[in-house]
Protein backbone atom coordinates (compact mmCIF):
# COMPACT_ATOMS: atom_id res chain seq x y z
CA UNK A 1 0.00 0.00 0.00
CA UNK A 2 1.19 3.43 -0.80
CA UNK A 3 -0.08 6.69 0.69
CA UNK A 4 0.55 10.12 -0.51
CA UNK A 5 0.96 13.19 2.49
CA UNK A 6 1.33 16.44 2.44
CA UNK A 7 2.02 18.68 5.37
CA UNK A 8 1.48 22.57 5.31
CA UNK A 9 3.67 24.69 7.80
CA UNK A 10 4.27 28.46 8.06
CA UNK A 11 7.37 27.55 6.58
CA UNK A 12 7.72 24.97 4.63
CA UNK A 13 5.17 22.67 2.57
CA UNK A 14 6.30 18.89 2.54
CA UNK A 15 4.77 15.97 1.24
CA UNK A 16 5.66 12.18 1.03
CA UNK A 17 5.11 9.01 -0.27
CA UNK A 18 4.60 6.39 2.36
CA UNK A 19 4.22 3.07 2.93
CA UNK A 20 1.56 1.11 5.56
CA UNK A 21 4.74 0.49 7.83
CA UNK A 22 4.99 4.12 7.86
CA UNK A 23 7.96 4.42 5.80
CA UNK A 24 8.57 7.91 4.27
CA UNK A 25 9.39 6.34 0.17
CA UNK A 26 10.00 9.62 -1.49
CA UNK A 27 9.94 12.94 -0.25
CA UNK A 28 9.64 16.86 -1.72
CA UNK A 29 9.60 20.15 0.24
CA UNK A 30 9.43 23.87 -1.10
CA UNK A 31 9.79 26.84 1.10
CA UNK A 32 5.95 28.32 1.62
CA UNK A 33 5.67 31.64 0.54
CA UNK A 34 3.65 32.75 3.36
CA UNK A 35 3.32 36.47 2.35
CA UNK A 36 2.10 35.76 -1.17
CA UNK A 37 -1.61 35.35 -2.16
CA UNK A 38 -3.58 32.12 -1.81
CA UNK A 39 -3.08 31.31 -5.85
CA UNK A 40 1.03 31.33 -5.33
CA UNK A 41 0.39 29.28 -2.21
CA UNK A 42 -1.44 26.63 -3.85
CA UNK A 43 0.79 26.88 -6.83
CA UNK A 44 3.65 25.38 -3.84
CA UNK A 45 1.35 22.48 -2.60
CA UNK A 46 1.18 21.55 -6.26
CA UNK A 47 4.28 21.96 -6.87
CA UNK A 48 5.22 19.63 -4.06
CA UNK A 49 2.67 16.85 -5.55
CA UNK A 50 3.41 17.31 -8.95
CA UNK A 51 7.15 15.66 -7.68
CA UNK A 52 5.61 12.97 -5.84
CA UNK A 53 3.68 12.29 -8.91
CA UNK A 54 6.59 11.75 -10.90
CA UNK A 55 7.48 8.94 -8.95
CA UNK A 56 6.06 5.26 -10.51
CA UNK A 57 4.86 4.65 -7.04
CA UNK A 58 2.32 7.37 -7.53
CA UNK A 59 0.25 5.41 -9.62
CA UNK A 60 -0.47 2.53 -6.92
CA UNK A 61 -1.14 5.80 -4.23
CA UNK A 62 -4.76 4.77 -2.04
CA UNK A 63 -5.56 8.22 -0.27
CA UNK A 64 -3.88 11.75 0.19
CA UNK A 65 -4.17 13.39 3.77
CA UNK A 66 -3.37 16.54 3.89
CA UNK A 67 -1.85 17.80 7.29
CA UNK A 68 -2.63 22.00 7.76
CA UNK A 69 -1.15 24.48 10.14
CA UNK A 70 -4.30 25.56 11.91
CA UNK A 71 -7.27 26.68 12.36
CA UNK A 72 -8.42 23.84 10.08
CA UNK A 73 -12.25 22.78 9.38
CA UNK A 74 -12.41 19.36 8.04
CA UNK A 75 -16.23 19.46 8.11
CA UNK A 76 -15.90 21.59 5.41
CA UNK A 77 -12.61 20.73 3.69
CA UNK A 78 -11.08 24.73 4.35
CA UNK A 79 -8.02 26.22 6.05
CA UNK A 80 -7.21 29.56 7.93
CA UNK A 81 -3.59 28.99 9.04
CA UNK A 82 -2.91 31.91 11.40
CA UNK A 83 0.71 32.46 9.88
CA UNK A 84 -0.76 31.89 6.11
CA UNK A 85 -2.45 35.47 6.13
CA UNK A 86 -4.10 35.08 2.69
CA UNK A 87 -5.74 31.75 3.24
CA UNK A 88 -8.81 32.34 5.15
CA UNK A 89 -11.44 29.93 5.08
CA UNK A 90 -9.57 28.69 1.70
CA UNK A 91 -11.00 25.41 0.21
CA UNK A 92 -8.64 23.63 0.04
CA UNK A 93 -9.94 20.26 -0.03
CA UNK A 94 -12.32 21.46 -2.51
CA UNK A 95 -8.70 23.44 -5.12
CA UNK A 96 -7.44 19.70 -4.45
CA UNK A 97 -10.13 17.73 -5.92
CA UNK A 98 -9.81 19.75 -8.64
CA UNK A 99 -6.31 18.74 -9.59
CA UNK A 100 -5.96 16.14 -12.59
CA UNK A 101 -3.28 14.38 -11.31
CA UNK A 102 -4.87 12.67 -8.23
CA UNK A 103 -4.91 8.72 -8.55
CA UNK A 104 -8.57 8.11 -9.59
CA UNK A 105 -11.00 7.59 -6.78
CA UNK A 106 -8.27 9.39 -4.16
CA UNK A 107 -10.09 12.16 -2.05
CA UNK A 108 -7.99 14.42 0.37
CA UNK A 109 -8.35 13.58 3.96
CA UNK A 110 -8.04 16.95 5.91
CA UNK A 111 -6.60 16.88 9.41
CA UNK A 112 -4.88 19.73 11.84
CA UNK A 113 -1.16 19.35 12.70
CA UNK A 114 -1.55 18.61 15.79
CA UNK A 115 -3.97 15.68 15.21
CA UNK A 116 -1.53 14.80 12.57
CA UNK A 117 1.77 14.81 15.03
CA UNK A 118 -0.78 12.81 17.15
CA UNK A 119 -1.88 9.88 14.99
CA UNK A 120 1.75 9.56 14.10
CA UNK A 121 3.30 9.38 17.83
CA UNK A 122 0.28 6.60 18.78
CA UNK A 123 0.80 4.72 15.22
CA UNK A 124 4.80 4.47 15.52
CA UNK A 125 5.89 6.97 18.44
CA UNK A 126 5.87 7.99 21.98
CA UNK A 127 2.64 7.02 22.38
CA UNK A 128 2.51 3.71 20.37
CA UNK A 129 0.52 1.10 22.76
CA UNK A 130 -1.28 3.49 25.04
CA UNK A 131 -5.28 4.20 24.59
CA UNK A 132 -5.17 7.48 26.93
CA UNK A 133 -2.69 10.14 25.42
CA UNK A 134 -2.19 13.98 24.82
CA UNK A 135 0.52 15.02 22.46
CA UNK A 136 1.35 18.27 21.62
CA UNK A 137 4.44 20.48 20.06
CA UNK A 138 6.06 23.64 21.14
CA UNK A 139 7.36 25.71 18.75
CA UNK A 140 5.98 29.11 16.94
CA UNK A 141 3.21 28.10 18.79
CA UNK A 142 1.37 25.48 20.69
CA UNK A 143 -0.29 22.87 19.04
CA UNK A 144 -1.97 18.99 20.28
CA UNK A 145 -4.55 16.45 19.85
CA UNK A 146 -5.45 13.71 21.41
CA UNK A 147 -5.76 9.77 21.73
CA UNK A 148 -8.84 8.41 23.64
CA UNK A 149 -10.11 5.11 23.85
CA UNK A 150 -7.01 3.88 21.78
CA UNK A 151 -7.88 6.52 18.95
CA UNK A 152 -7.36 9.93 17.71
CA UNK A 153 -10.03 12.57 18.41
CA UNK A 154 -10.38 14.31 16.19
CA UNK A 155 -13.53 16.40 16.65
CA UNK A 156 -16.39 17.73 14.47
CA UNK A 157 -13.25 20.19 12.58
CA UNK A 158 -10.36 18.58 13.26
CA UNK A 159 -9.08 20.60 15.99
CA UNK A 160 -9.77 18.84 19.64
CA UNK A 161 -6.62 18.36 21.69
CA UNK A 162 -5.92 22.12 21.11
CA UNK A 163 -3.76 22.52 24.25
CA UNK A 164 -2.47 26.13 23.15
CA UNK A 165 -5.74 27.39 23.71
CA UNK A 166 -6.82 26.58 27.09
CA UNK A 167 -6.59 29.18 29.45
CA UNK A 168 -4.46 29.40 32.11
CA UNK A 169 -4.69 33.14 33.15
CA UNK A 170 -7.72 34.73 34.14
CA UNK A 171 -6.53 38.07 33.62
CA UNK A 172 -4.13 37.00 31.15
CA UNK A 173 -3.49 39.06 28.06
CA UNK A 174 -5.67 38.63 24.60
CA UNK A 175 -4.29 35.94 22.75
CA UNK A 176 -5.03 36.08 19.12
CA UNK A 177 -7.93 33.67 18.83
CA UNK A 178 -10.09 36.12 20.57
CA UNK A 179 -9.51 34.39 24.41
CA UNK A 180 -7.34 35.07 27.22
CA UNK A 181 -4.49 33.95 29.09
CA UNK A 182 -4.08 31.16 26.93
CA UNK A 183 -1.09 28.48 27.27
CA UNK A 184 0.33 29.42 24.20
CA UNK A 185 0.66 32.52 25.65
CA UNK A 186 2.98 31.74 27.84
CA UNK A 187 4.76 28.54 26.23
CA UNK A 188 5.19 28.99 22.33
CA UNK A 189 9.04 30.08 21.70
CA UNK A 190 7.75 33.48 20.90
CA UNK A 191 6.46 34.03 24.23
CA UNK A 192 9.56 32.69 26.27
CA UNK A 193 11.91 35.05 23.82
CA UNK A 194 9.02 37.77 24.28
CA UNK A 195 8.92 37.16 28.40
CA UNK A 196 13.18 36.66 28.17
CA UNK A 197 13.07 40.22 26.79
CA UNK A 198 10.41 42.41 28.52
CA UNK A 199 12.36 41.27 32.21
CA UNK A 200 15.69 42.26 30.84
CA UNK A 201 17.20 39.32 29.45
CA UNK A 202 19.73 40.40 25.97
CA UNK A 203 21.09 37.42 23.53
CA UNK A 204 24.86 37.42 23.30
CA UNK A 205 26.28 39.59 20.92
CA UNK A 206 25.04 38.92 17.46
CA UNK A 207 22.74 36.12 18.18
CA UNK A 208 19.29 36.94 17.33
CA UNK A 209 16.40 37.04 20.24
CA UNK A 210 14.70 33.44 20.00
CA UNK A 211 13.74 31.16 21.96
CA UNK A 212 17.11 28.64 20.79
CA UNK A 213 18.94 31.61 22.47
CA UNK A 214 16.99 31.93 25.25
CA UNK A 215 17.51 28.26 25.49
CA UNK A 216 21.41 28.35 24.80
CA UNK A 217 21.75 31.38 27.88
CA UNK A 218 19.63 29.16 30.28
CA UNK A 219 21.80 25.95 29.89
CA UNK A 220 24.79 28.67 30.82
CA UNK A 221 22.70 29.29 33.80
CA UNK A 222 21.27 32.83 33.00
CA UNK A 223 18.63 33.28 35.78
CA UNK A 224 16.79 35.65 33.13
CA UNK A 225 16.30 32.64 30.62
CA UNK A 226 16.27 30.04 33.12
CA UNK A 227 13.11 32.22 34.47
CA UNK A 228 11.03 32.23 31.16
CA UNK A 229 11.45 28.42 30.17
CA UNK A 230 10.23 27.89 33.85
CA UNK A 231 6.97 30.02 33.39
CA UNK A 232 6.39 28.42 29.81
CA UNK A 233 6.61 25.23 32.17
CA UNK A 234 3.93 26.04 34.65
CA UNK A 235 1.57 27.53 32.17
CA UNK A 236 2.00 24.16 30.03
CA UNK A 237 1.77 21.82 32.78
CA UNK A 238 -1.53 24.14 34.24
CA UNK A 239 -3.04 22.66 30.66
CA UNK A 240 -2.08 19.42 31.09
CA UNK A 241 -3.47 18.78 34.17
CA UNK A 242 -6.95 20.40 33.27
CA UNK A 243 -6.56 17.88 30.37
CA UNK A 244 -6.01 15.03 32.70
CA UNK A 245 -8.89 16.18 34.93
CA UNK A 246 -10.94 16.11 32.14
CA UNK A 247 -10.37 12.96 30.06
CA UNK A 248 -7.76 10.81 32.37
CA UNK A 249 -4.40 10.61 30.51
CA UNK A 250 -2.09 7.59 30.87
CA UNK A 251 0.72 9.61 28.52
CA UNK A 252 1.61 12.90 27.39
CA UNK A 253 3.62 13.19 24.59
CA UNK A 254 5.70 16.57 23.99
CA UNK A 255 7.70 17.50 20.85
CA UNK A 256 8.46 20.57 18.55
CA UNK A 257 11.48 22.89 18.45
CA UNK A 258 11.29 24.21 21.82
CA UNK A 259 10.71 20.75 23.46
CA UNK A 260 14.55 19.75 22.19
CA UNK A 261 15.75 21.84 24.82
CA UNK A 262 15.40 18.73 26.89
CA UNK A 263 15.67 18.87 30.18
CA UNK A 264 15.45 23.05 30.18
CA UNK A 265 11.40 22.26 29.93
CA UNK A 266 10.90 18.90 30.89
CA UNK A 267 12.70 19.46 34.44
CA UNK A 268 10.39 22.15 35.22
CA UNK A 269 7.27 21.07 33.02
CA UNK A 270 7.30 17.49 36.00
CA UNK A 271 7.77 19.86 38.62
CA UNK A 272 5.37 21.79 37.85
CA UNK A 273 2.80 19.00 36.92
CA UNK A 274 3.17 17.46 40.17
CA UNK A 275 1.63 20.75 41.69
CA UNK A 276 -1.33 21.66 39.32
CA UNK A 277 -2.21 17.58 38.89
CA UNK A 278 -3.09 16.59 42.33
CA UNK A 279 -5.70 14.39 42.19
CA UNK A 280 -5.42 10.69 42.31
CA UNK A 281 -5.92 10.00 38.91
CA UNK A 282 -3.79 12.72 37.34
CA UNK A 283 -0.91 12.45 39.59
CA UNK A 284 2.44 10.66 38.50
CA UNK A 285 1.25 11.42 34.57
CA UNK A 286 4.38 10.45 32.44
CA UNK A 287 5.49 13.22 30.56
CA UNK A 288 8.18 12.09 27.50
CA UNK A 289 9.66 13.18 24.68
CA UNK A 290 8.49 13.11 20.72
CA UNK A 291 9.86 10.09 18.70
CA UNK A 292 8.93 11.37 15.15
CA UNK A 293 10.25 15.43 14.96
CA UNK A 294 10.21 16.46 11.38
CA UNK A 295 7.68 14.05 9.45
CA UNK A 296 5.26 13.51 12.34
CA UNK A 297 3.05 15.47 10.48
CA UNK A 298 3.22 13.89 7.31
CA UNK A 299 3.44 9.94 9.09
CA UNK A 300 0.06 11.47 10.80
CA UNK A 301 -1.45 13.25 7.85
CA UNK A 302 -0.80 9.30 6.17
CA UNK A 303 -2.25 7.18 8.50
CA UNK A 304 -5.28 9.05 8.84
CA UNK A 305 -6.01 9.06 5.96
CA UNK A 306 -5.44 5.45 5.11
CA UNK A 307 -7.92 4.70 7.96
CA UNK A 308 -10.49 6.64 6.19
CA UNK A 309 -10.07 5.07 3.08
CA UNK A 310 -9.83 1.57 4.36
CA UNK A 311 -11.19 0.78 7.70
CA UNK A 312 -9.04 -2.48 7.60
CA UNK A 313 -5.75 -0.82 7.54
CA UNK A 314 -3.50 -1.71 10.49
CA UNK A 315 -2.66 1.86 11.21
CA UNK A 316 -4.83 1.68 14.90
CA UNK A 317 -6.62 4.94 14.00
CA UNK A 318 -10.43 5.18 13.35
CA UNK A 319 -12.41 6.45 9.71
CA UNK A 320 -12.29 10.58 10.32
CA UNK A 321 -15.98 11.77 10.76
CA UNK A 322 -18.31 11.75 7.34
CA UNK A 323 -17.73 15.43 8.77
CA UNK A 324 -14.31 15.57 7.28
CA UNK A 325 -14.87 14.83 3.14
ZN1 LIG B 1 -5.73 31.61 22.55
Amino acid sequence: MVYAAIDIGGTKIAGALVDDSGRLLVRAQRPTPARESAEVLLDAVAAVLDELAADTRWEAVTCLGVASAGPVDAAVGTVSPVNIPAWRDFPLVERLRARPLLPRGVDPVLVGDGVAMTAAEHWLGAARGVDNALCFVVSTGVGGGLILDGRPHTGRTGNAGHIGHISVDLEGTACPCGGRGCVEGFASGTAIAARALATGWQPPEGQPPTAATVARTAVDGDPLARAAFDRAARALAAGIAATASLVELDLVVVGGGVAQSGDLLFAPLRRHLAEYAALDFTRDLRVVPARLALDAGLIGAAALAARASDASHPAPHPPPTENSR
